[in-house]
């Protein structure tokens, strides 16, 4: 829902390290070609907590809406297309599912991927958990997720050998970072501050109403990540350790509810520890 991009920081990093194509100059046109794609937009909530928040960003002399630098705050670029939520599917599988070489297998596991092992070994296809076997013309790219991308690669024999062995999954490669390092980041709830004069009426039923009409109003819009501050506490790196949300939400946190009559929202405030990262224990 919220689209932002990584920081150069963290992609030069892994580059450093030796994964060369993963620098942020090698990924950076593949982020512009996904937002184009994703035909990203930004939304400028009506509700007056917005400019209650800018204006005090600027008064601590934060940079507003500035793309050049790392800090302060910024309209956030949504994954909201015409009032409606677009995803990877409309994004990508809407637009070419006339493509001759385009199959999607739902409810389809992967069990594991399969190894050519002549002349070192290169990644051939997959197996199946119903163990039907398909093969890669080209090349095999996983995508599993944090937590099963890792899994995946260790049940394929590529992980640590004092996982693997126990196991007796044949190892294909020792590379015992794998499952290790997942980060958390920490959110801690902030606190909430009452709004009770508004100069728009809040009328849930309002709201939706006008959006089974028109597709149009809040109902299509994400108030609670407009605008995003990167805020760096310590004031010693160009870049943030701490993000800002500030989350506008109507009485209760529910907008469908029947108690919704009075005109009142709040805002929520929530910090993210960005730096340093937290390993999960
Ligand atoms: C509540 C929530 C809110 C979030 N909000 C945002 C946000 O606003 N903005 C943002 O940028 N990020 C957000 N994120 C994070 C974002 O969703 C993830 O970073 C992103 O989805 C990761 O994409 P991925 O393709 O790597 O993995 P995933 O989206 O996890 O996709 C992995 C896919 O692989 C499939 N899979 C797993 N194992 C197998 C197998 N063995 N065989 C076949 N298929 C398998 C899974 O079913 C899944 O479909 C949010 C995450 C959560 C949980």
């Amino acid at each position: 829902m919220l689209a932002i991009k990584g920081f150069k920081r963290d992609y030069d990093e892994w580059a450093n390290l030796g994964n060369t194509r993963w620098s942020w100059d090698n990924i950076k046109p593949y982020y512009d070609k996904a937002f184009k794609q994703m035909q990203t937009s930004t939304y400028q909530s009506p509700m007056p907590t917005r400019a209650m928040v800018l204006a005090a960003a600027e008064a601590m002399g934060l940079p507003v809406n500035d793309h050049s630098v790392h800090l302060g705050y910024q309209d956030i670029n949504l994954t909201i297309n015409a009032n409606q939520r677009f995803n990877t599917a409309k994004a990508y599988i809407v637009t070419a599912n006339k493509r001759r070489n385009l199959c999607v297998m739902t409810n389809t596991a992967v069990e594991r991927v399969l190894f050519r092992r002549r002349d070192g070994p290169k990644a051939i296809g997959v197996l199946l958990q119903n163990e039907q076997k398909l093969y890669a013309s080209k090349e095999v790219i996983m995508s599993a997720g944090a937590v099963m991308s890792p899994q995946l690669l260790m049940l394929s024999g590529i992980g640590p050998k004092s996982v693997l062995q126990p196991l007796r999954i044949p190892q294909i490669k020792e590379l015992p970072g794998v499952g290790q390092n997942l980060q958390d980041h920490l959110m801690f709830p902030g606190y909430l501050v009452k709004i009770p004069h508004l100069p728009i009426a809040v009328d849930a039923k309002q709201f939706l109403e006008g959006y089974c009409q028109t597709k149009d109003g809040p109902i299509g819009q994400i108030d609670i990540g407009e605008m995003v501050g990167w805020i760096n506490t310590r004031n010693d790196s160009e870049y943030p350790d701490i993000q800002y949300m500030h989350m506008t939400m109507l009485k209760k946190d529910q907008i469908l509810s029947r108690s919704m009559s009075q005109n009142w929202v709040s805002m929520k405030y929530q910090q993210i520890v960005l730096w340093p990262k937290v390993p999960r224990i």
